[in-house]
């Protein structure tokens, strides 16, 4: 069971003028990590606390197995919020910071609690620390103790809100994978909020991306990445960002092609069936920095080189040509850092098309 459901969930504030979240419907499977993402101010916070009961609906409902939990109180949900800041009980034992929540909500006997926050901190490697105060903990400790007020609880699902914002990038990584097997373990759905789509990317079964107030695509981590709904999900998921480049439709002797400012680009069999009625017209190519190949000699087209950034196993190549940036990702060190201009590729057939609007076209 504990399957969660929200249903054309709208919420506005101040009377009507600011709608933080519209035409909401995601479904949360049992032990499903669901993440949801979207630049700041994208109504992702709203809908977690409707989810959680700290912000009633304008519209819409809520419902964990088809029973209707929309006018609930945030007590009787049966779902554990863990905040953006930690806000741990300094004054308090490890011990007692986790049982709080169950000394406040719950009247199981107090074996029943020593069992539970001892099989958490098990969980959780805290075991040792149960009788230190926060303070002596390390900043990933204090973190995986706010998660274990939350576990205690046995809750439904875990709602968490940019959980690892505050920590450094690579305590940050570490948290991540952490989650990750404890959700494994737990196999308790979690509902995770985070702007960062690098973080969506690695722990999302399942990615909602928003923007404005309204979820743009629902997908896998690779639907999203390999077939974003329209533009918005193209430009947001994936680093370097994809190249999205403006361009007018023609008919050439050879069929359709799509006119930019550097080069005019032959569409596909595919895209050429899609384009013909739109002959004249603007629409967006969309291309991932690594299908375009860099070569030295030869090629569809010329860039100057910009920058060469190392990434690793990479490097990000930024071009310009006629005016318009681009980006390449190739092999580390297959361009020299003091390139000056390189013959460019496209590998047409993994390439996006969108209306000016946004809409994919193919
Ligand atoms: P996110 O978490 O994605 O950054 P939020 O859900 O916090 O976005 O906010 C969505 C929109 O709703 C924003 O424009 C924000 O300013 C507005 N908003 C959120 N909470 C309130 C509130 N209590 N009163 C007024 N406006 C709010
Ligand atoms: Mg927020």
């Amino acid at each position: 069971g504990n399957r969660i459901r929200l249903d054309g969930v709208r919420k506005t504030f101040n009377e009507g003028s600011v709608v933080a979240c519209d035409d909401v419907n995601i479904e949360i499977d049992e032990g499903e990590f669901v993440v949801l993402v979207g630049p700041s101010g994208c109504g992702k916070t709203t809908t977690l606390r409707c989810i959680a009961g700290l912000e009633e609906p304008d519209r819409g409902s809520i419902t964990v197995d088809g029973e209707d939990i929309t006018g609930l109180k945030s007590k009787d949900r049966n779902l554990a919020f863990v905040f953006q800041s930690i806000a741990l009980f300094p004054h308090m034992s490890v011990r007692k910071n986790i049982r709080f929540g169950l000394d406040m909500n719950t009247d199981l006997s107090s074996e029943e609690k020593r069992r539970r926050v001892e099989d958490v901190a098990e969980t959780l490697g805290l075991s040792e620390a149960l009788d230190r105060k926060p303070s002596a903990l390390s900043g990933g400790q204090q973190q995986r103790v706010s998660l274990g007020r939350a576990m205690v609880m046995e809750p439904a699902a875990f709602l968490l809100d940019e959980p690892f914002s505050a920590l450094d990038a690579n305590l940050r990584d570490h948290m991540r994978v952490e989650v990750k097997k404890i959700q494994r373990e737990l196999h308790t759905a979690m509902i995770f909020v985070t702007h960062d789509q690098e973080e969506a990317m690695t722990l999302g079964d399942k990615i909602v991306v928003m923007n404005n107030g309204y979820v743009q695509q629902i997908g896998t981590p690779y639907e999203i990445y390999n077939e974003p709904a329209n533009r918005f999900v193209a430009g947001f998921i994936g680093s370097p960002s994809p190249n999205l480049v403006e361009c007018t439709v023609e008919r050439t002797a050879d069929g359709i092609a799509l006119a930019s400012d550097f080069y005019t680009i032959p569409a596909t069999e595919t895209q050429a069936e899609r384009l013909e009625s739109l002959v004249g017209e603007t629409v967006i190519y969309g291309i991932r920095p690594e299908y375009l190949d860099l070569q030295i000699d030869r090629g569809a087209f010329v860039a100057d080189l910009d920058v060469v950034e190392p990434l690793g196993d990479r490097d990000a190549v930024h071009l310009s040509a006629g005016g318009t940036d681009l980006s390449a990702v190739t092999p580390q060190g297959e361009i020299a850092r003091d390139t000056d201009r390189v013959h460019v590729d496209i590998q047409t057939e993994e390439a996006w098309l969108f209306e000016e609007d946004g809409t994919r076209i193919v």
